[in-house]
């Protein structure tokens, strides 16, 4: 069989001979809006903290008053000695602003797994849009439902797909509210009607629609006006709410089945009382300032009009994320290194992440972003992009 480094190791010779290799840059001081890198400091266009919570005063001293009270970690699961008052505390609070019932998962990943784990099994069906999130397909895979893919957003396509098979106990439509990688949203009065039609549920993973979608920001279902079409949500902590954590939102039966039998809630540490305690604060801000996801919308669109202004067509959309592709891996990576060089910070995505052929450049804006850094980053891509893009 060989030594395990030396098998290892051709594994990863393979994928630096495809370009695929990744590495990490060593940010020595984090944020939303602004990052450290090699001693510079960068303008940070690929954070996904829109909100730019992760670094706000309040957020911060909430954070640091629960550290000395309570200490780093709460070191047992929630169903033994872990469950504090300050994770119920959050839960209320998710709850009250997304009107459903919340459970706390240690991250989103974590989250979808659980989630569709718990509800679908052998014997189920779960039809998934083929742009959705690696946690969702692992979790399709762990639950060992028949799963099927469906193309990008196209309810025509599932319909018809759905008419076929079976028969089924259950089936499930999942869908990304935003999609991670190329910042467009699922037809939501769509898909609720082929769950309808079908005997179908519907769930949706709002990572990155939470505190973005909707006037208010409280996601897919408010940008529609159609509260309710979900049955269930998978939301991240991590990112407009500048934290790290999980949540899944829905009835009061499902949140309560969840706490009983999704092994990544049962089986794992309670998140840190500190992170809650910041989170708790961060939902404390948006619900202040119902306005913050509109503003950062508003900013993306004035970004998207500067790119365009400049002959770059990113990715179509209206959302903070704004995907340009760039072709191969290659072109990707050395565009983000130029960028890199002008002092922007751009995360450039290739394969497996995106189908192959389709690099890119994704873009995120955040409320801190000034019209200068905005202008600066559109002049920059201007000129680090391969001319054929343009
Ligand atoms: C980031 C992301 C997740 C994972 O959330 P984490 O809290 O970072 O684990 C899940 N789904 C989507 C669509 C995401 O973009």
């Amino acid at each position: 069989m060989g030594r395990m480094d030396d098998s290892l190791a051709s594994e990863l010779a393979d994928l630096e001979a495809r370009g695929l290799r990744r590495s990490m840059l060593a940010i020595e001081r984090a944020g939303g809006t602004h990052v450290t890198l090699a001693g510079r400091r960068c303008v940070n266009f690929s954070s996904n903290d829109y909100l730019n919570l992760s670094d706000h005063p309040r957020v911060r001293s909430a954070a640091s008053r629960a550290l000395d009270l309570c200490g780093l970690g709460s070191p047992s699961s929630r169903m033994i000695s872990g469950n504090l008052g300050v994770h119920e505390a959050l839960e209320e609070m998710i709850g009250a602003w997304k009107r459903r019932r919340i459970v706390l998962f240690p991250t989103g990943y974590m989250a979808n797994i659980g989630l569709l784990d718990s509800i679908a099994d052998r014997g189920d069906a779960i039809y998934s849009d083929e742009l959705n999130h690696e946690s969702i397909i692992d979790g399709c895979r762990i639950s060992r439902a028949s799963t099927f893919k469906y193309p990008h957003r196209d309810a025509i396509a599932l319909d018809r797909m759905m008419a076929e098979g079976g028969p089924y106990r259950r089936r499930i439509i999942v869908t990304d509210a935003v999609f991670s990688m190329d910042g467009d949203v699922a037809p939501l009065a769509e898909l609720r009607d082929v769950a309808d039609r079908r005997g179908a549920w519907l769930v949706a993973d709002e990572a990155h629609s939470t505190g973005v979608l909707g006037a208010t920001g409280r996601g897919i279902e408010e940008e529609f006006g159609l509260e309710g079409a979900l049955d269930a949500s998978v939301g991240t902590l991590g990112k407009a709410l500048g934290g790290a954590g999980g949540y899944v939102a829905g009835s009061a039966t499902l949140v309560d089945l969840l706490r009983n039998k999704a092994r990544t809630f049962v089986y794992t540490t309670a998140l840190p009382p500190p992170l809650c305690a910041g989170l708790f604060e961060a939902f404390a801000i948006l619900t202040e300032n119902p306005g913050m996801a509109a503003q950062v919308r508003e900013k993306a669109r004035l970004l998207r009009g500067m790119l365009s202004a400049r002959g770059i067509a990113a990715l179509p959309g209206d959302t903070p994320i704004l995907p340009v592709v760039a072709g191969a891996s290659a072109a990707a990576v050395e565009c983000a290194a130029r960028l890199r060089s002008e002092g922007y910070l751009v995360a450039g995505i290739r394969p497996p992440t995106v189908p192959e052929g389709s690099a890119r450049l994704r873009i995120s804006v955040n409320l801190g972003h000034t019209r200068e850094e905005m202008e600066g980053l559109a002049s920059a891509l201007a000129k680090a992009l391969p001319p054929r893009n343009r």
